[in-house]
């Protein structure tokens, strides 16, 4: 198999992070006799400083010609008085627009080597692994009428059936590479646009009849993620719902610079860490890697169906956490601090042990 990505390593940290990713991409690819093709592009304040734009077309059209997008971060203080348009993360709207990319996926995982040090009671963490789908393109976010005036405020919540259909689908194949349960999240107690996402939902399922499908309000959504989070495996929900309850899921698990992110669209798909560019420690060798390593792992699963090599990119992972490397970001003491290099040569290692 031959795979196309185009690499888009961005502002701060990012060129760090996505050096480590592609460290171990490149590594993991030759285990499973893979063929990489890489196109390698400026992004946000990087291309700005070039070429006056936060995106250009060859960018975007690199973008478009690849089966995989892989991108850093973008920002930074330098460029934060720039027009809008100009700004480091208007590239990331536009991309994100011209890619037509209509759920987010973001992994709520809960790595064993971390439960200690975490606020939440060990037993209840133990296992956690599921990801939050977040529809990304409609819902009250977009929806018309919408405004306001001196006496009132107004938006609209509408989805349109495709729009439910589609992510709905992805959810249930994805759930198929995995727990096989999808939880979706609404208000249909009190909301229309959920009673239709609710039947809609139900309607995709019939194509789909080993995987579980339960209905969940969104307020006990949120309660129960905290309480007993090892119960779900695919959750898939609203746009603004989806804001919410994959911030919650984000911040059970730990660390901003552990948390990978998907966002996939019918032909193309972005994966990125969740943090940003990370300004404060850019070019010090001591930003945390895993986020972006993992956003490989979720690339290798969710766009070439490399199930066993994403598998095991996180369990080198964990591994390595298990055996006490952390970076700065997540180091305590009795751990062995180490670099953003050292850490991703420690998983490259410990890929191949467990390979
Ligand atoms: P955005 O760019 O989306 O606005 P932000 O400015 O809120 O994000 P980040 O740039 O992610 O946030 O940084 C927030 C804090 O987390 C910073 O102190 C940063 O150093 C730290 N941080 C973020 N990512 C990492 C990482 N991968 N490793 C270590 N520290 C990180
Ligand atoms: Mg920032």
């Amino acid at each position: 198999m031959q795979i196309k990505i185009a690499v888009l390593p961005g502002d701060g940290i990012g060129p760090e992070v996505m050096r480590a990713a592609l460290k171990t991409l490149k590594h993991v690819a030759e285990k499973f006799q893979t063929e990489t093709q890489f196109s390698e592009n400026l992004i946000g304040g990087a291309s700005f400083e070039e070429f006056g734009t936060p995106l250009t077309e060859e960018t975007l059209k690199a973008c478009l010609e690849a089966d995989a997008v892989l991108l850093g971060a973008v920002g930074g203080y330098e460029w934060e008085n720039l027009p809008h348009h100009l700004k480091p993360e208007a590239a990331l709207l536009r991309l994100r627009k011209e890619l037509a990319l209509f759920t987010n996926i973001r992994p709520a995982k809960v790595y064993n080597a971390f439960i200690d040090s975490s606020s939440l009671k060990a037993e209840v963490l133990k296992g956690t692994d599921f990801v939050v789908f977040r529809e990304l393109t409609g819902g009250i976010y977009f929806g018309e009428p919408r405004g306001y005036d001196a006496n009132q405020g107004w938006n609209t919540m509408i989805y349109q059936r495709y729009e439910v259909e589609r992510i709905a689908r992805r959810a249930f194949e994805i759930a198929r590479q995995r727990k096989k349960r999808v939880t979706s999240v609404d208000k249909a107690n009190v909301l229309e646009v959920s009673q239709f996402w609710r039947e809609v939902v139900a309607d995709v399922h019939k194509a789909f009849p080993d995987v579980e499908l339960t209905n969940m309000y969104v307020d006990n959504a949120a309660m129960q993620i905290v309480r007993d989070p090892g119960q779900f495996d695919v959750i898939v929900t609203s746009n603004m719902f989806g804001d919410i309850l994959s911030d919650i899921a984000g911040m059970i698990t730990g660390s901003l610079g552990m948390l990978p992110s998907a966002s996939l669209g019918e032909k193309h798909a972005l994966y990125e860490p969740v943090h940003g560019s990370a300004p404060d420690i850019a070019g010090q060798n001591k930003a945390n890697p895993i986020a972006m390593i993992a956003s490989v792992a979720m690339m290798f699963a969710y766009s070439f169906q490399m199930t066993r090599a994403a598998e095991l990119i996180e369990r080198a992972i964990e591994k390595t956490l298990e055996l006490g490397y952390r970076t700065a970001d997540i180091y305590q003491a009795g751990n062995k601090l180490v670099s953003t290099d050292e850490m991703t040569e420690q998983i490259i290692y410990n890929f191949d042990v467990l390979y």
